[in-house]
C-alpha cells in the first residue's frame, strides 16, 4: 500500500494497489500542478479527511473534478464526477514519500495533444 498526504496532512490518501507505472500528463491542467498520478478504481484508493477540507475544480465538460486541501493548496486527487459510468480516479503521487517512488516508473502522457503515451 501506498500513502500520501497533502502538506499540512489533513488529506491523506491510501493507495491500496501497487501499480505498474505512474503518469505525468502534459496537458493544461495537469502541467500547472505538476502532478504524478497514480491511476486505479475508485474501490483501491481510500481518501481520507473532512470532506469540508476539499475544494473541488470542475471546468469545462465537467467529467472530472481535482480535489485540493483547502488549507495548503496541494491538489491530492481526481475524482469521476459521474460514477455510474466511469470509477476510475487517480492520486498525486507528489504527495507520497519519494523514497517508496522509486522502483516505479513515470510514463509521460500527451494530453494536451493525441492523447497518447510518449514512450
Ligand atoms: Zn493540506
Amino acid at each position: 500500500m501506498l500513502k500520501g498526504s497533502c502538506h499540512c496532512g489533513k488529506v491523506n490518501f491510501d493507495l491500496l494497489i501497487k501499480p505498474t507505472h505512474f503518469t505525468e500528463c502534459n496537458c493544461s491542467i495537469c502541467y500547472r500542478i505538476g502532478a504524478i498520478w497514480a491511476h486505479a478504481d475508485e474501490s483501491e484508493i481510500n481518501i481520507i479527511c473532512n470532506d469540508e477540507d476539499l475544494i473541488d475544480y470542475i471546468w469545462g465538460d465537467k467529467m472530472l473534478a481535482f480535489c485540493s486541501c483547502k488549507f495548503c493548496g496541494c491538489t491530492t486527487h481526481w475524482k469521476d464526477l459521474d460514477a455510474q459510468q466511469s470509477t476510475r480516479m487517480a492520486v498525486n503521487m507528489r504527495m507520497a514519500n519519494k523514497a517508496e517512488l522509486q522502483n516505479i516508473p513515470v510514463r509521460h502522457f500527451d494530453g494536451a495533444d493525441s492523447f497518447e503515451y510518449l514512450d
